[in-house]
């Protein structure tokens, strides 16, 4: 495949043309199951009537003002959030990695704004991702992303996920903040414990910490609450979300509590582009659908549905499905073959479904699917399994 595209990416050969609610077409017009979702991004599925007329009602009006002008799409959008959040203030970006990097100059500011300049270090936990700017590569330190790209952008301290004393004697004079992932999500599927996240709110108060919660993959219902870290009882100050938060178009939210937002006046931060008509109008079409009443507990059911299926699965076939975990509709089956080699089967029978770290599966159906999707999507599965293991035999 010679193409003009830079070739950083190691694509399959299929593309597509189409889709509809969970089902994508190919280009010679097959129909695959999208367990996917873009990596957790189309979260309502493909072309959701309410998000294409939203869009396109928005497209035969305005486009983009730049943020010189108030845009009451981002007013509305930012008013709701934090009507359903711990947050204050909301900023909004054109992808995660920005809405997280905002959340790291807020935290620096705030600390600089109540004249502790010299906090401006946080801690990170291994196998988190953040994203790939320089300084998200160098927040997260996997090999696969830093190889070649030195010298890291300083400012960052690493301990391991779940590690509390760890994470407690890391801390210096110089800390500013703790950022974790309710969920790893690239880095294998690996829900943090409810007590972990607790005990990270109690530490970073101890310490004067800002406790930043990475929700760019976790969040806007994927695991069955609006926001992961509900299931934990606790909030962070500073919350980053993307992904499914634009259902498709490019968007991402940087969300924190007016203290923790205090340094970020005008002028400190900016975008040409985030949180442009066009994408208020698709996050706010988003917003009303994840937030009609019943949808949430939907998406729950169907959660435990899938994940009783493949714990089923998973004791069928134990030389090809090691393990299962994660939170709601965020599912990773931990492989006992190529985690690669199970992608591009399921692939080849019409199941989409997305690679992580550790060999791990990766399943983030959208969250409008149904018992027939599920049931459609562990038929394939238990077919791939018993033609690898009847291979193996
Ligand atoms: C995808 C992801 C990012 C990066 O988002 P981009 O839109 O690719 O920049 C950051 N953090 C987490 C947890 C992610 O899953």
């Amino acid at each position: 495949m010679s193409s003009a595209v830079m070739p950083t990416y190691a694509r399959a050969d299929v593309a597509f043309e189409r889709g509809e609610g969970p089902y994508l077409f190919d280009t010679d017009g097959r129909r695959y199951l999208d367990f996917g979702s873009g990596i957790a991004v189309t979260a309502l599925g493909h072309a959701h009537p309410h998000l294409v007329a939203a869009l396109q009602d928005q497209a035969g009006r305005l486009w983009h003002t730049s943020n010189l002008f108030r845009i009451p799409g981002q007013e509305r959008l930012a008013e709701r959030l934090a009507a359903h959040s711990f947050a204050d203030r909301v900023f909004f970006t054109n992808s995660g990695v920005e809405a997280w990097e905002c959340g790291i100059k807020l935290i620096r500011k705030y600390h600089d704004f109540h004249g502790r300049p010299e906090r401006w270090r946080t801690i990170t936990v291994g196998g988190g991702f953040h994203g790939r700017t320089l300084a998200a590569i160098a927040a997260a330190r996997t090999e696969k992303l830093v190889k070649g790209f030195g010298p890291m952008v300083d400012g960052f301290d690493q301990v391991a996920f779940g590690n509390l004393n760890e994470l407690r004697a890391a801390i210096t004079p110089e800390t500013a903040a703790v950022c974790v992932e309710p969920v790893l999500g690239e880095g294998g599927i690996k829900p943090a414990d409810a007590g972990y996240l607790q005990d990270l709110r109690t530490v970073a108060d101890e310490f004067g910490l800002l406790l930043y919660f990475d929700e760019i993959q976790t969040g806007v219902g994927r695991t069955g609450r609006l926001f992961a870290h509900e299931w934990a009882g606790v909030a962070p100050d500073v919350m980053c979300v993307a992904k499914g938060i634009g259902g498709g178009f490019p968007l991402g939210a940087c969300l924190a509590t007016e203290a923790a937002a205090a340094g970020m006046t005008a002028g400190t931060h900016g975008t040409t582009f985030g949180g442009n008509p066009l994408a208020m109008a698709v996050g706010n079409a988003v917003l009303d659908v994840v937030l009609e009443p019943g949808f949430l507990d939907r998406v729950e059911r169907m959660a435990g549905l899938l994940r009783r299926r493949l714990a089923g699965l998973a004791a069928s076939h134990p030389s090809v499905i090691a393990e299962v975990r994660g939170a709601g509709l965020m599912l990773g089956l931990v492989c006992a073959v190529p985690n690669s080699e199970v992608i591009a089967d399921l692939r080849a029978c019409g199941l989409l479904t997305a690679p992580a770290s550790d060999n791990v599966v990766r399943l983030l159906p959208p969250l409008i699917i149904d018992e027939r999707h599920v049931d459609e999507a562990v038929a394939i599965l238990d077919r791939v399994c018993a033609e690898r293991e009847e291979k193996a035999a």
